[in-house]
């Protein structure tokens, strides 16, 4: 196996705080990384506080957490976004996601979690970098991460009508629905 970065310089972009967890810091290379994506410096670096790592996912402890043990779990390869992903990365993504949910229950006695994503320009992602932020809750959080308000965009048509005629038929990777197309 080739390695592909340096583990000199540690990001100072985002989202680490020093030492690497002990017994998470393996990394596992691949040459699919963007020399400017802050989530591929992290992995490049191995600099950020890893929560858990394998072959094709990681999860690690933001810089700034919005609450005790808010995580987010990213696909190892560069993928910028869930339009970017093919279903099995998707698919490994929310098991590393239901495995951190897990723990935030059994290990920070969370009574629930809350499953975020931004996916494009419109959608207010921050990090051009497929990542999900699970966030632990508890009954007395005082704590939301609803939307306050509605959206002010208008389409003259049925929404729904509309989602349903462009939602890609489910499972093979979408293959029958680009066959369909052609
Ligand atoms: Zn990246």
């Amino acid at each position: 196996m080739s390695r592909s970065w340096s583990t000199t310089t540690p990001s100072k972009d985002i989202g680490t705080t020093g030492t690497p967890a002990k017994g998470c810091a393996a990394p596992y290379l691949e040459n699919s990384h963007s020399m400017d994506c802050v989530f591929c410096h992290l992995i490049r670096d191995d600099s950020a506080r890893w929560i858990a790592r394998d072959q094709s996912t990681c999860a690690f402890a933001p810089r700034m957490p919005i609450a005790p043990g808010h995580t987010l779990v990213i696909p190892t390869a560069h993928i910028t976004d869930i339009f970017d992903a093919e279903p099995s990365v998707l698919a490994a993504s929310m098991v590393l996601v239901r495995r951190v949910a897990d723990g935030m229950r059994s290990a920070l006695g969370a009574q629930g979690v809350n499953i975020l994503n931004a996916s494009g320009p419109g959608s207010e992602q921050s990090v051009p970098h497929l990542h999900f932020h699970v966030i632990p809750r508890w009954g007395n959080d005082n704590f939301t991460t609803w939307p306050a308000g509605r959206s002010q965009h208008q389409i003259d048509d049925d929404p729904v009508r509309l989602s349903a005629m462009g939602t890609a038929p489910p499972v093979d990777g979408g293959s029958a629905h680009r066959r369909a197309q052609e």
